[in-house]
């Protein structure tokens, strides 16, 4: 899993860690009570990781850098025009953009934009990219909290009792193997997802401490709906950055992990199935389909790329519908019981 950091080491080369670390520490205390602690590791190619026998959530360096650099992407086009002052969003696609995946895009961009960015003396465009950035770390920590807590890797019979999460690995696995592993991943984003919307509802619930964050909130957070979408945009900027497009449907059963809009797509299944925050599954469906029209024109935006409609399209393919109650049938064995 690489070395693990002291936070002033990452914070010298980025700053953000640092306003971070203490909000992640509490996260994870606080969810655990007391019981699992929170890491940072130099690891390029881990994003994040579960470590069963210390009870460890592990984030790595270049997860938390790659969604800063997401976070300030979105921040710096023209997109929620009504936050702080901002120049006019503007889309002009070039199909090039769009043979790259924003992942590729990210990594090879330079860091002195999230360092300087145009609008970091705007306070209202400075809290939507602590607001972008803090729901999408969360998620991907909580989902590594999701594994703890269901146990998974203590229940494993094979192998080691860690559940990493590579960014964009293949890992072909025996079927058997690959179905537990991705029925143990789709529990742990059900988690972290639900834990997200959760967490965020009682945040709301307590006054803001800045005038931005008040006004951010107005803008994006104003009742139960909004909550759940501007979750799902964030979980969905959060799918789409690193998903690596290089699965294929005809292997998807041989992954450790379930591709991207895959695991996505499960998350809408059970808004879609239970609802949540008191809207009822068919208040939900609104917001689903509402948040991803959404999300696929901020993508499409802030990346100059035409929109992706296969993305999520290619999901209802009948091998990954086979696929996925097979999955149904497995994540039963994974989840905890009380
Ligand atoms: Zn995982």
């Amino acid at each position: 899993m690489g070395m693990l950091l002291n936070p002033a080491d990452v914070s010298s080369t980025n700053p953000w860690f640092m306003v971070f670390i203490p909000n992640l520490n509490a996260l994870v205390e606080d969810l655990s009570a007391g019981s699992m602690r929170f890491c940072i590791s130099a690891d390029s190619k881990v994003q994040a990781c579960a470590i069963h026998d210390d009870q460890a959530i592990v984030l790595s360096a270049g997860m938390f850098d790659l969604l800063c650099k997401l976070a300030s992407s979105i921040v710096s086009r023209g997109i929620y025009p009504a936050l702080g002052t901002t120049r006019k969003s503007d889309w002009s696609p070039d199909i090039n953009n769009n043979l790259r995946s924003v992942r590729d895009i990210l990594t090879a961009s330079s860091f002195n934009e999230v360092l300087n960015p145009s609008w970091f003396n705007d306070s209202e465009r400075l809290e939507l990219f602590f607001q972008l950035l803090w729901s999408m770390v969360r998620f991907v920590v909580l989902h590594e909290v999701g594994h703890l807590w269901h146990q998974h890797g203590q229940r494993r019979k094979e192998g080691h009792r860690f559940e990493i999460d590579n960014l964009g690995s293949k890992s072909l696995q025996e079927p058997k193997q690959a179905l537990e592993s991705q029925a143990r991943e789709l529990l742990a984003d059900q988690f972290a997802f639900r834990s997200l919307l959760r967490i965020q509802h009682e945040e709301i619930l307590h006054p803001p401490t800045r005038k931005s964050e008040n006004t951010v909130r107005s803008a994006l957070l104003s009742s139960p709906s909004e909550e759940i979408s501007f979750g799902l945009l964030t979980t969905y900027f959060y799918f789409y950055a690193v998903d690596q497009y290089n699965w294929d449907i005809e292997n998807t059963h041989l992954y450790s992990h379930p591709p991207a809009p895959f695991r996505l797509k499960a998350l809408l299944c059970d808004l879609f199935e239970f609802g949540t925050l008191g809207l009822s599954p068919s208040e939900c469906q609104s917001v689903i389909i509402r948040a991803n029209v959404i999300a696929d024109a901020v993508i499409s935006t802030t990346f100059q790329r035409f929109p992706d409609l296969n993305w999520m399209a290619l999901m209802n393919d009948k091998r990954l519908l086979k696929h996925f109650t097979h999955l149904c049938d497995e994540i039963p064995n994974w989840r905890r019981v009380l």
